[in-house]
């Protein structure tokens, strides 16, 4: 066993030496000096300051000398340490300085610079409407109904009581999928939504179901294969028609200004019972044009009044064909035309500028996100 290492000379490690510290320092501090960017002063920090720098592996080395020697040598790496590690901050400050400066300078943006104008893309205002009616409907406590477009037969016509010969139902009227015994049609209207609602849901039941419908029509002026419908239905014990009047009337003033009236005429409807056209005051002349031809009203020919949609209470021979009972629960219905209300609302007088895709059509109606 040998005893302490008492006769060691420290002047004799090498690493130790006072001058062998030093030059550590000044290559450090030089490499320092020498950080071009934070990037560079990172490596040095690693190269002068880590773990295996030759400074770290002298301070190792100080654990082997003999306690004499080791207070020397201690005090001369710390204090070695310390001023590369001083070091090291100060030029971190200047370096941070220097990227921030420059940050400022490089990101600076001419705003007098002249910019390519990139229109925004804008919303269909089909689509906006439609989002509109639904919040309005939303803001009542009403869920938003969806059903897929391609629909059964039995869904689109059979249970909202319209019968096998009905005319609506020929190929005149309506898309077949694969032939006219298919069962299978694009909807014709958004009511068989008002089905899926009614066999899916819990009652009560407050929906509103925007979409897209089929019809064979021509497109022109005042007609399109493919449109937009905005169904509404609730069912609930003790609805009354003085409910659906309500409604309608909120919705009208919500859609068209305060104090708006509506007016039902009596009309027929297979899947309503009673059932009734909604019109519309005419929000711009509030029926003033009437008979007045010195005041004429493009918005509603002079007449006072707009069609507006259909409605009614749920027949309830619809309800049974869902399975509610009728004796227990009754409910209202109306439906809108989304192209037509757009139309009047926002004097579009051609149809079929709301199907090209015209940008300068959308445009008009502003950007929403
Ligand atoms: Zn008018």
């Amino acid at each position: 066993m040998s005893g302490p290492n008492t006769s060691f000379d420290p002047k004799q490690v090498a690493s130790l030496s006072e001058e062998a510290v030093d030059a550590m320092v000044e290559a450090a501090v030089s490499a320092i000096a020498a950080a071009g960017d934070l990037g560079e002063l990172k490596e040095v920090r690693l190269a002068h300051a880590g773990d295996r720098s030759p400074l770290a592996l002298a301070n190792r080395e100080i654990g082997a000398l003999p306690p004499a020697a080791k207070a020397e040598a201690g005090k001369r790496v710390g204090q070695a340490r310390g001023r590369v590690k001083a070091a090291l901050e100060a030029r971190q400050v200047e370096l941070e300085a220097e990227r921030d400066a420059r940050v400022l300078v490089e990101e600076a943006v001419d705003v007098t610079l002249p910019v390519d104008r990139r229109p925004l893309g804008a919303r269909h205002p089909l689509t906006t409407l439609m989002e509109r009616v639904a919040d309005v409907f939303l803001s009542m406590g009403y869920d938003i109904a969806e059903g897929p477009e391609v629909e059964a037969e039995w869904v689109n016509f059979d249970a909202l009581n319209v019968p096998p010969d009905h005319p609506a139902r020929t190929m005149q009227d309506t898309f077949f999928v694969g032939s006219a015994e298919s069962g299978v049609v694009l909807r014709t209207q958004t009511s068989p939504i008002q089905i899926r609602a009614m066999l899916d849901r819990e009652l009560p039941i407050y929906v509103v179901a925007p979409g897209r419908v089929f019809r064979t029509d021509e497109l022109d002026a005042t007609h399109t294969p493919v449109f937009h419908q905005i169904e509404g239905l609730a069912v609930d014990r003790n609805i009354t028609m003085g409910d659906l009047r309500g409604t309608l009337d909120h919705f009208a003033a919500a859609m068209f200004g305060e104090g708006i009236r509506t007016r039902m005429r009596p009309s027929y409807f297979p899947f309503t019972e009673p059932s009734a056209e909604v019109d519309l005051e005419c929000f711009v002349c509030r029926g003033e044009s009437v008979g007045n031809p010195d005041r004429p009203c493009r918005t509603c020919s002079s007449e006072g009044w707009i069609e507006w949609g259909g409605c009614g209470m749920v027949n309830p021979r619809v309800l049974q064909a869902v399975g509610i009972d009728p004796l227990e629960y009754r409910g209202f219905a109306f439906g809108m035309g989304v192209e037509r209300t757009l139309m009047f609302r926002n004097g579009v007088s051609d149809m079929r500028d709301m199907v090209e895709g015209d940008v300068r059509f959308t445009m008009a109606f502003g950007v929403e996100a």
